[in-house]
């Protein structure tokens, strides 16, 4: 009998333990299976759709090369692998194990029917697997950090499998351009690509184009206006390339790549926490935060529209949120801006910010998104201190943003390097240019206040 293979955000065929298991045993059916209902409100947003799109193109162009292909499917995970197991015969479904409460409920259910085979292999580290002396999961990330170095560096990567046998009878595949994927009208994706190429191969010549770069990465990873980072977030949220691979090279191509590799070990750091906390995408994970008295978006509407819009006056967290919309990606230094502006100078719930990444970022990732945000609003396991209010103005210059800013605020573009972080103290707000949504100082004693309310 062939076997099911079956892809979600391990879209790679090299270092895919799944993949090489089931190449192993026989004919394969690789089976892509988009899925709406069992995420429920964590279905895969607009910009990494477009991303799904183009990258399950050249997934299933890689297949080919091997003599096989990628099916298609709709519905809801467990119904169609029953489905597709009705009208092959395979009983047997290998995949990659993922972290994210829903998958964890559908590998559950889908073990119930057939025999699912997990594997390893979408973090350095299952979760789980480095634990505190008493036991528990680590909940702070330095100490988890240190520990999981002591496995590191991961396993060598596996090559892809030489041949992928088919079965006798191809089953069924829907048509990807059926499933509407790319937006339409209007294309808010039009400059996707000139940033990005999803797939395996566009994943690895990325890894290959940062391998050149990554002594700088210590000190130009803080600034917004170069290239200092690895920009391989999507592909490593759509298991592109495995976080095995991106650790041996990098590792070997930098001097000492340890900050980088320690920001790798983030996302093993987050997921770990989705693992050991399901809901921290929707709960604050410390309960005192529930008290917490944001704002009403009766009252604070108009302002997370202008920050959804790049519209606050902040030129920093303007020209972050517009680098947003335009390429579906915002550089990690802004992104602590602009979320800790909408949190803390807006005083609107994290879970805002949160939800408008989710469909913006082609990178939005349950762990990811729900840790960081939390880490920046201070109701993480692991946080910033609500108290320590990031001042937007300052850290832009401390930055050296400038040229970012004019990059993704043109309504700027003539002001000089002093006045483009604060046009309103220098005198130089050109009209086409909001003004403050709220001053620095009155925001911060809001959210102070605030604060010290949800305490009392
Ligand atoms: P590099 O600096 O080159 O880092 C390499 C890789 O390490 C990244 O690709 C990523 O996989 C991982 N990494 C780096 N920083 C972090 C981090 N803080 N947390 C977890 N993993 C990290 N990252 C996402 O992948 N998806 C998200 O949805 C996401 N949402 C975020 C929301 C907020 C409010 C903040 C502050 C950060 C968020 N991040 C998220 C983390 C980080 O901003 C991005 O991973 C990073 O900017 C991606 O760019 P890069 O690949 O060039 O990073």
């Amino acid at each position: 009998d062939p076997v099911i293979l079956w892809f979600r955000q391990d879209l790679r065929l090299s270092d895919q333990a799944a993949l090489e298991q089931a190449a192993s045993e026989g004919p394969v059916i690789p089976v892509y299976i988009l899925d709406d209902a069992t995420p429920k409100q964590w279905k895969m947003g607009s910009a990494q759709r477009w991303w799904l799109h183009h990258s399950l193109r050249s997934l299933d162009d890689s297949l080919r090369r091997k003599g096989s292909r990628l099916i298609l499917r709709r519905g809801k995970s467990v119904e169609a692998l029953q489905r597709l197991s009705r009208e092959t015969g395979a009983k047997r479904v290998h995949a990659l194990a993922h972290y994210e409460p829903w998958w964890r409920n559908a590998e559950k259910a889908v073990a119930r029917d057939l025999d699912l085979q997990l594997h390893g292999g979408m973090l350095l580290l299952p979760p789980g697997s480095v634990r505190t002396s008493g036991g528990k999961p680590y909940q702070i990330y330095t100490p988890f950090a240190r520990a999981a170095m002591q496995h590191m560096p991961p396993p060598v990567v596996s090559p892809a499998p030489a041949e992928i046998a088919s079965p006798h009878k191809w089953p069924k595949s829907e048509s990807l351009d059926d499933w509407g994927l790319l937006p339409s009208k209007p294309d808010w994706a039009a400059h996707f690509s000139d940033d990005w190429s999803p797939g395996e191969a566009g994943a690895r010549q990325n890894v290959a184009s940062f391998m050149d770069e990554a002594d700088e990465y210590d000190t130009a990873r803080n600034l917004p206006s170069i290239e200092g980072t690895s920009r391989l977030s999507p592909h490593l949220h759509f298991g592109e390339v495995s976080p095995a691979y991106v650790w041996h090279r990098i590792g070997d191509a930098a001097t000492d790549a340890t900050t980088f590799l320690k920001e790798l070990l983030w996302r093993d750091y987050a997921h770990t926490q989705i693992w050991a906390f399901p809901a921290y995408g929707s709960q604050n994970a410390r309960a005192g935060f529930d008290r917490m008295p944001w704002r009403d978006l009766r009252e604070a509407g108009s302002d997370l529209a202008a920050w959804k819009q790049g519209q606050t006056g902040y030129p920093i967290v303007d020209a972050g949120m517009r680098q947003l919309w335009t390429t579906g990606w915002m550089h990690n230094r802004v992104r602590m801006i602009a979320a800790s502006f909408l949190i803390k100078h807006l005083l609107i719930d994290w879970r805002h910010g949160a939800q408008w990444f989710w469909d913006t970022l082609v990178d939005a990732s349950y762990a990811n998104n729900s840790v960081n945000w939390q880490w920046v609003a201070g109701s993480g396991v692991d946080a910033n201190l609500f108290s320590r209010i990031m001042a937007p103005l300052t850290q832009s210059p401390k930055f050296e943003a400038a040229d970012y800013i004019r990059r993704w605020v043109p309504e700027l573009v003539h002001l000089d390097d002093k006045a483009i972080h604060d046009p309103d103290a220098f005198e130089a707000r050109p009209r086409s240019y909001p003004p403050k949504r709220v001053g620095h100082r009155e925001a911060r004693e809001r959210a102070l206040a605030a604060y010290r309310r949800s305490r009392a």
